[in-house]
């Protein structure tokens, strides 16, 4: 069950660009903007429909496609490369310093994917988290996949790492759709309300100024749907006492900060073909995160076709970790892997 609280005070550009779509929608004729010459709303309606409508060129996606998931970020809170790791004076950090190089895997920024599917009227692109770091990760991604609009975010939880990012959605909101639908649990928008309190609640937001306009929908631990696809909440633990949710859509499993699951949560986890699950240090667990070695285990437990591991720090050495991984595979055919930032993954829902 979702219950919409939107906002608190709709803005009045919404009410109108409601109307104006209804209109447009009745008629195929050459979209003319209001009688009175050039209007804003013109503008964001003609990205929205240019968004909506665009299927080619490089990395956009037509109807036909196939759905995939794009790990919009894989690493810590922090991001790797870690400041101080580059700034140490004594000591040089091998994976921060490969990092450093663009493109090298071991850079990742805030733990996220985007959930792209199509629809009729062109993809639809789910982002799940926006943190710290989603400015630096959308201008990334979005241009060069062809990303152009964000039809729902869904939120883990309220640390800075997964939402952040909501203020960077004014982007959006001013210059490609009129607002974003956002799904967040009930903790957790109580935090949104402190920490984005003017996104909350718009009459804090002075005239002329332009925030993200945002549609909060509060989730409970039941399914709901998404512009057609199904969101099941996998609640998780991430640290004493603290929830955090996990997902699955179709058969693919993201759990991207837990440090335990509980009983109940296994059943939902059945028959998953994509695990993609928090392993944050090679070594060993924390008190918030899975290190590899219990993910792997979880991995054993789960018995999923794949995995994909994300939430990566710099302890992490893709290579390194990639080649132990590998050997999993041979040994006990564990289909095993690590994600890295822009990894496109295929799925079927
Ligand atoms: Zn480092
Ligand atoms: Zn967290």
């Amino acid at each position: 069950m979702v219950q919409c609280l939107g906002t608190i005070r709709p803005s009045p550009s919404l009410s109108y660009f409601a109307t104006y779509k209804r209109q447009l929608s009745f008629r195929s004729s050459p979209i003319t903007g209001p009688a009175n010459g050039f209007s804003p709303f013109r503008r964001i309606f003609n990205a929205y429909l240019q968004s909506n409508s665009a299927t080619t060129g490089a990395g956009s996606q037509s109807p036909s496609e196939p759905s995939e998931v794009i790990f919009i970020g894989t690493g810590t809170s922090e991001g790797i490369p870690r400041v101080s790791c580059l700034t140490h004076p004594l000591k040089t950090c091998e994976v921060c310093s490969k990092a450093a190089e663009p493109g090298n895997k071991n850079r990742r920024l805030n733990t996220s994917i985007l959930v792209r599917y199509p629809r009729p009227s062109g993809s639809c692109n789910v982002l799940i988290d926006a943190g710290k770091f989603f400015y630096h990760s959308a201008l990334k991604w979005f241009p060069s996949y062809g990303i152009r609009t964000i039809d729902a975010v869904i939120i883990t939880h309220s640390h800075a790492d997964a939402i952040g990012g909501l203020d960077d959605l004014r982007d959006w909101t001013n210059n490609v759709q009129p607002h974003i639908p956002i799904y967040v649990a009930q903790r957790d928008f109580e935090v949104m309300k402190k920490t984005h309190y003017y996104l909350v609640d718009t009459s804090f937001v002075l005239a002329g100024a332009a925030v993200s306009e945002l549609q909060f929908n509060i989730i409970h631990e039941d399914p709901f749907s998404v512009q057609g696809l199904q969101f099941t909440p996998l609640p998780v633990w991430h640290g004493r006492g603290y929830r955090s949710l996990g997902f699955r859509f179709g058969n693919v499993c993201y759990i991207s900060d837990v440090s335990d699951i509980p009983e109940e949560t296994y059943p939902l986890l059945k028959n998953c073909e994509l695990l993609i699950l928090d392993a944050l240090r090679p070594d060993r667990s924390t008190a918030t995160h899975f290190g590899l070695p219990r993910a792997l285990e979880e991995v054993r437990k789960i018995q999923p076709k794949r995995t994909l591991f994300t939430g990566m720090m710099h302890l992490m050495d893709h290579e390194k970790v990639s080649d132990y991984l590998m050997k999993l595979m041979e040994t006990e055919g564990l289909d095993v892997q690590l994600s890295y930032d822009g990894l496109r993954v295929p799925v079927a829902f």
